[in-house]
């Protein structure tokens, strides 16, 4: 039952990585998408994108990748006032947190991915929150994630592992992570297709894909892959 995993994949950086870290070590391997009425909707069309290319570009993959599933939460955009769910203008708040937080998204989505991947025999779960380089969302930590994972495997009786391969690694250590699973290839592939943006910008192109340049997401990805050229020129 190990041998299978459900990826959180939302068609950004981080969990396309996740994606390709679980391909290489999976024999079977679902991916979970959410619709929430995210202003970034473009990214559930990035996403379908990715896992075209994935199985074109990376064939030795393609029999791994399995079904994926789309849940609509259309409740979770409904009753959450921010700027990720609603036309407002992206701020930081007195909390330090950014208006963009949908307050516990992560155990929403871990947990109805939890009643999938029972649903269909799987034991591991995998996302991409991080805590090293992130804008403090307290549902990525990794002590959030833990107890979750104690949570649900009693809730549903069943052993549960949530794997977070990205939670110790800054974002440029993202970028290695990709080159060493898939190359190059899996670099231009992710830098091209996957989408971190806000605010859902795909017409403004940066050395590091495309988006509105301003927004946190934007920030945290464009200061990644500027750390992951700077240390790739420098072990050249
Ligand atoms: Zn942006």
């Amino acid at each position: 039952m190990h041998n299978k995993a459900l990826v959180l994949f939302s068609g950004g950086q981080d969990s396309a990585t996740c994606l390709a870290w679980a391909l290489d070590r999976y024999d079977h391997v679902e991916t979970i998408g959410f619709d929430y009425g995210q202003r970034h909707r473009v990214e559930l069309e990035c996403r379908q994108t990715v896992l075209e290319k994935l199985r074109e570009q990376l064939p030795q993959w393609a029999p791994r990748l399995g079904e994926d599933h789309l849940l609509d939460l259309g409740l979770l955009g409904q009753i959450s006032d921010t700027a990720l769910t609603a036309d407002k203008a992206i701020a930081f708040e007195q909390s330090g947190l950014p208006n963009t937080f949908v307050p516990g998204r992560n155990i929403i989505f871990f947990t109805f991915a939890a009643a999938v991947a029972l649903r269909r025999g799987i034991s591991v779960l995998v996302g991409g929150m991080c805590e090293t380089d992130y804008s403090g969302y307290p549902d990525c930590r990794d002590d959030t994630l833990k107890a979750l994972q104690v949570t649900l495997g009693l809730g549903l009786d069943q052993r549960v592992v949530i794997e977070t391969p990205l939670m110790w690694l800054d974002k440029g250590r993202t970028w290695e992570m990709a080159e060493g699973l898939g190359g190059e290839a899996l670099v231009e592939l992710f830098r091209e297709e996957t989408h971190s943006c806000y605010v859902g910008d795909r017409a403004t192109r940066h050395p590091w894909g495309y988006g509105c340049g301003r927004c946190p997401a934007c920030e945290l990805r464009a200061a990644g892959f500027e750390r992951y050229s700077r240390r790739s020129i420098a072990s050249n």
